[in-house]
């Protein structure tokens, strides 16, 4: 050991010490995750075969070559397709095992093949490194592309894993170009070469951010999963009440701010306890999932459509007047109770409607006003909408 103060074999050993450290956090974190996360299972089990690949590579000419060479590179490509499966898995896609697996067992048998039989360092790097690139680059496009990776787009975990397999890929590419262009100087990768120090020091950074980014993307998704618990019903799938009085907040704000009207629309199912009477409590329980349903499938994306109570619900309409509401109102009453399915009993709804006044002294006062144009439709014989009375001057 002359010019350089590390030599490969401690930068491969130091590498597979902190992916086994890395391996750990990771098993912990699948371990006490509150809620299940996807993948994330496969994920810790690419960490492990990273641990094990790097410690056979780094044990290199202690161990017999078909142990070190084979098994190590083996396992580190295996980890690659891991890591991408769990990936797979955590979109809710499923991997298509065969092609991966062909590609390693080739692999695999070429650099078995040019250990035992013909030595060439060169072909072995150019088809590890080969697949590895390939692995890396694809996985990140898997990433990108995936449209609920785009829902969490500003999600960091997406972004540093995507980064990450990016830089993994490049460096692998570089190294299969390198490795294909020149003949290299050296029979193995612990040759002692200032280049294989370059590599292998920057693959150990690769697949440690790696691991922080599946870990940050688990924690992303029980985070995302936690947030719609808290703020959505579970039978319906709408707005909950908590999450419907901010939205009201948020549009009182916006009026009195820009002097714009929202308005809000009561709606309540028509003799519902004959429905739960006669068919069953399931059965009404699927009635509000279908109403739910259709009524978020009928309003403006920016309206909100919240459970406020057992059988009633509420439709918060952003920049609405009250007769742009009626209209809204006159389309839900018709068009929400419309069943396709044919199990379910014809029902109706009635509907309140009220609109956000200046004189209002908090959202209570309109839901107020829905509620009473709400009881004035019921007493008026139902299925029908009407108006909540009062001045309405924004
Ligand atoms: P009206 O036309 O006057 O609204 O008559 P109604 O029968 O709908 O009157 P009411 O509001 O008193 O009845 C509501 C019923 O809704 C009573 C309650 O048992 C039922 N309910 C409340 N929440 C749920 C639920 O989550 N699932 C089911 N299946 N029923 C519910
Ligand atoms: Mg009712
Ligand atoms: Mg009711």
């Amino acid at each position: 050991m002359d010019a350089y103060a590390l030599d490969p074999r401690t930068t491969v050993l130091i590498g597979s010490i902190t992916s086994g450290m890395m391996a750990i956090v990771l098993s912990l974190l699948a371990r006490a995750t509150p809620l299940p996360v996807p993948g994330l299972w496969t994920w810790v089990g690419g960490a492990w075969l990273v641990f094990s690949g790097l410690l056979m590579l780094g044990l290199r000419d202690w161990i017999p070559p078909l142990l070190t060479v084979t098994l190590g590179n083996g396992a580190l490509m295996m980890a690659y397709i891991l890591w991408l499966a769990g990936t797979h898995r955590h979109l809710g896609q499923r991997i298509r095992w065969a092609p991966w697996l062909v590609a390693w067992g080739l692999v695999t048998a070429v650099i078995t093949w040019f250990i035992l039989v013909e030595p060439s360092f060169r072909v072995r790097t150019v088809v590890v490194a080969g697949l590895c690139t390939y692995v890396s680059a694809h996985h990140a496009l898997v990433l990108a592309r995936h449209p609920r990776a785009e829902r969490f787009g500003r999600s960091i975990g997406v972004s540093l894993t995507i980064t990450w397999l990016l830089i993994l890929a490049v460096v692998y590419g570089a190294r299969t170009l390198h490795a294909a262009a020149y003949a290299q100087g050296s029979t193995g990768l612990l040759t002692q070469d200032a280049i294989q120090i370059v590599y292998t020091g920057s693959f150990t950074i690769c697949n440690l951010m790696l691991v922080i980014g599946f870990a940050t993307m688990a924690s992303d998704h029980v985070r995302a999963r936690i947030e719609d618990q808290a703020t959505h019903d579970p039978l319906t799938g709408a707005l909950n009440r908590q999450a419907l009085m901010d939205s009201l907040e948020r549009e009182r704000a916006r009026s009195m701010r820009t002097g714009q009207p929202f308005s809000v629309a009561m709606l309540d199912v028509d003799h519902f306890k004959k429905i739960n009477d006669s068919h069953g409590h399931p059965v009404g329980d699927r009635v509000l999932v279908h109403l739910s349903r259709r009524m978020s499938a009928l309003v403006r994306p920016n309206d909100v459509v919240a459970r406020y109570g057992g059988e009633e619900f509420i439709i918060v309409m952003p920049e609405t007047s009250l007769a742009a509401a009626l209209q809204a109102g006159q389309r839900i009453l018709v068009n929400a109770v419309q069943i396709e399915d044919q199990a379910l009993p014809a029902f109706t709804i009635s509907i309140g409607l009220a609109q956000w006044s200046s004189a209002d002294n908090s959202v209570e006062t309109v839901i107020a006003r829905a509620d009473a144009a709400l009881y004035a439709a019921k007493a008026n014989g139902r299925n029908r909408v009407e108006v909540g009375g009062s001045a309405i001057s924004v």
